[in-house]
């Protein structure tokens, strides 16, 4: 008999603690996901610079809508991607002709709580051409800038700092947690962009070489450097033309370029074509552009930061 009561008490408890819980999540948004806020980020940048201003805090859920290994410029939203956005206590996208979706999306959402587009908060630059690039078929929209935003340490930097202030105003209790981690991280930033420099300012030629697309214009704008590629910044096209590979080729040759770069996410096939095709000094290399993480990085937490640092020695080869 007593057992008996005991049990009809464990099961009274368990069905109010459950009624309880299923009430708070109908009468407040924000106990869904454990009572956690939503930081949603579309692109890489902006997840990885969210996930170090939140820190280990309790409050927040950072999401990666593109997710790792993805293509942003065929990247189109599914249906679990828009409750996501619609759930997001902050929205954070870049647009411009890689996230053509975003006005669509940000247009059929009701009642969005805090949406940036954080293009708007960067110096943004036109699409310029590039040396070597095939025409792209599709016509760049008139006014276009280049989306790519993320590559240059100045714009990461003001990334971190426009984040931050979001994220404080979504929590102002911890905002000293939120300055903290976020200088912790621009430092690091600032690190590895002096690190580069120091390349950069002991260098031996200025041009590097893509045998792929190239998304690094702020990259190749910050530190003063050349640029030739295969294709622009924002082409899906993976197959140079006969007479583009020959350009390439018939340019690394006569400048000796000592490396032939391509970019995260490519098997670097037509980079290698045309190292092999310049002789034993020239070597097809991986530069990261951040354009996304691969899944085998994403899984080992790798960041803007330590992406980045890899590209230290690249350059060194490249360009020393
Ligand atoms: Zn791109």
């Amino acid at each position: 008999m007593k057992m008996k009561k005991i049990l009809l008490i464990m099961l009274l408890i368990a069905i109010v603690v459950g009624l309880g819980y299923a009430l708070s999540r109908s009468g407040n948004k924000k106990t869904e996901n454990n009572g956690k806020m939503n930081l949603v980020a579309s692109n890489f940048a902006s997840y990885d610079f969210l996930r170090a201003i939140v820190g280990d805090s309790e409050k927040f859920n950072v999401d990666f809508l593109l997710g790792p290994g993805k293509d942003s410029h065929s990247y189109d939203p599914s249906a679990g991607d828009l409750i996501k956005i619609q759930n997001a206590d902050l929205f954070v996208y870049v647009g411009g002709g890689m996230e053509k979706w975003s006005d669509k999306v940000l247009g059929a959402i009701e009642e969005p709580k805090k949406v940036i587009c954080i293009s708007d908060y960067v110096d943004k630059e036109d699409e310029e051409e590039i040396d070597g690039a095939e025409e792209e078929e599709e016509e760049e929209e008139e006014g276009a800038f280049n989306e790519h935003i993320w590559t240059s340490p100045s714009n990461a930097i003001k990334m971190v700092e426009i984040l931050r202030e979001k994220v404080i105003e979504l929590d102002p209790e911890n905002k000293d947690t939120y300055l903290a981690n976020a200088e912790n991280y621009i430092n690091q930033i600032k690190e590895v962009d002096s690190k580069i420099q120091e390349v950069v300012d002991n260098k031996v030629r200025n041009r590097l070489v893509f045998g792929d697309k190239m998304p690094m214009q702020y990259f190749i704008n910050y530190y003063k450097l050349k640029v030739s590629a295969a294709f622009s910044g924002c082409s899906t096209e993976t197959e140079p033309s006969a007479a583009t590979i020959a350009y390439l080729e018939k340019l690394v040759k006569e400048e000796k370029i000592p490396v032939v770069l391509y970019i995260e996410l490519n098997n670097g096939r037509v980079a290698k074509t045309i190292a092999d095709e310049t002789g034993e000094n020239c070597e097809a290399l991986r530069i990261q552009s951040l354009h996304n993480v691969s899944l085998e990085d994403f899984n080992n937490g790798e960041t803007w930061v330590s992406l980045m640092s890899r590209n230290i020695e690249v350059l060194k080869k490249a360009l020393q």
